[in-house]
C-alpha cells in the first residue's frame, strides 16, 4: 500500500534561463501573493471574475512577482529586486533563487529599476535596512527618482500609494553614492531604457539586444496579465496617472503584438517570458515553451 504523499510546500528553484543572442537572461521568481480585484479599476468585479475564470485563473486572484538576471557583455545585472523581507513569507525568494544558480548578491554589478514601488524596490535592502547588493550600481529613470524625491508628489498621488514614498526612500538610501539616473536610450552595451510612464512617472522597460535577438522586460504594464491584456482599459488604484497608464499599456501591447517582440514581465505568470498576441477582444499572452536544454 502506498504511503500518503507529503506535498512539498514550495516548488524547487524558481528560475528560467533564456538565451538572447550572446546574452543569458534568467527569470527569477520572487514568489506569489494573494491579490484582490479591489486593486483593479475601470472594469467591475464581475467582469474581472469572468476574465480570470476564462483564463483558468483562481478567484480571488493571485499575483506573481519576478525579477530578471541579465548577463550581457561581461555584466551581471538585475532588473528589479522583488519584495525582500517586506511583504510576508510567500515573497522575497529572489536571493535564495539566485544563490541556487551560484549567483551571490555581491556578484551583481548593476540593478536596473523598472520603477520604485515596494514590490520591486524593497529587495534592495535587508531587515536592517542595509544594502543587499553591496557592489551594485543602482540605475533609475531620472523622472522616477525625481518624482519619489519631490516632497510635493504624495499630495498629487492616490492615497493607496502614500506609504510607498518613504519605502522607496529607505530602499534607495544605502545606494545613494552609487545611483545613476538616465532617460530613454542606450544605458549599457545591449541594454536600452524605454520609458513607459503612467503607472509611475518614470516607469521604464529594459530592452535587451544581442545579435539579432531581443527581449523587452516590462514592469507594471500589467499587474494581472490575463485580465489587463484582455481588457487593457482596466487600470489599478496604484496608477499615478491612470489615463496615461492605460494609453501606455495599449501602446506597449500593440507594439509587442505587431512587431512580434518577445517580452518578459515582473508580474507575468512564471516563467514570465513570452509573446503578446492580438485577439478578437484585447490581447493574450503566449508563454515561451519550456525546454530542458538552454
Ligand atoms: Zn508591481
Amino acid at each position: 500500500m502506498r504511503e500518503t504523499i507529503e506535498f512539498p510546500r514550495r516548488q524547487p528553484a524558481g528560475l528560467h534561463h533564456l538565451v538572447v543572442g550572446d546574452a543569458l537572461v534568467t527569470a527569477v521568481n520572487d514568489g506569489t501573493f494573494q491579490a484582490s480585484f479591489d486593486l483593479i479599476v475601470g472594469i467591475d468585479h464581475a467582469e474581472c471574475e469572468r476574465l480570470e475564470t476564462a483564463a483558468f485563473r483562481p478567484i480571488p486572484p493571485k499575483m506573481t512577482m519576478n525579477a530578471f538576471l541579465v548577463q550581457i557583455a561581461g555584466r551581471r545585472m538585475l532588473v528589479d529586486t522583488g519584495c525582500g523581507v517586506s511583504m510576508g513569507p510567500t515573497l522575497g525568494m529572489l536571493t535564495d533563487n539566485l544563490q541556487s544558480m551560484g549567483v551571490e548578491p555581491e556578484d551583481i554589478d548593476t540593478v536596473l529599476m523598472t520603477h520604485l514601488h515596494p514590490d520591486h524596490v524593497n529587495g534592495l535592502v535587508d531587515e536592517h535596512g542595509e544594502a543587499v547588493f553591496p557592489k551594485a550600481e543602482l540605475v533609475v529613470n531620472e523622472a522616477e527618482l525625481n518624482f519619489f524625491r519631490d516632497p510635493g508628489s504624495p499630495g498629487r498621488s492616490p492615497p493607496e500609494t502614500l506609504e510607498f514614498f518613504e519605502g522607496a526612500r529607505l530602499a534607495v538610501a544605502p545606494y545613494s553614492d552609487r545611483i545613476r539616473t538616465l532617460r530613454d536610450g542606450p544605458a549599457f552595451p545591449g541594454v536600452t531604457a524605454v520609458t513607459q510612464a503612467g503607472h509611475t512617472p518614470g516607469q521604464t522597460a529594459w530592452l535587451i539586444e544581442s545579435g539579432s535577438d531581443t527581449l523587452m522586460i516590462w514592469g507594471d504594464v500589467v499587474h494581472m496579465p490575463n485580465l489587463q491584456m484582455a481588457a487593457p482599459q482596466a487600470g489599478t488604484v496604484l496608477d499615478i496617472d491612470r489615463e496615461q497608464a492605460i494609453a501606455t499599456r495599449k501602446r506597449a501591447l500593440d507594439m509587442a503584438a505587431t512587431d512580434r517582440i518577445r517580452v518578459a514581465g515582473t508580474h507575468f505568470d512564471f516563467p514570465a517570458i513570452g509573446h503578446i498576441e492580438r485577439r478578437t477582444i484585447g490581447f493574450g499572452f503566449v508563454p515561451e515553451v519550456w525546454r530542458a536544454f538552454v
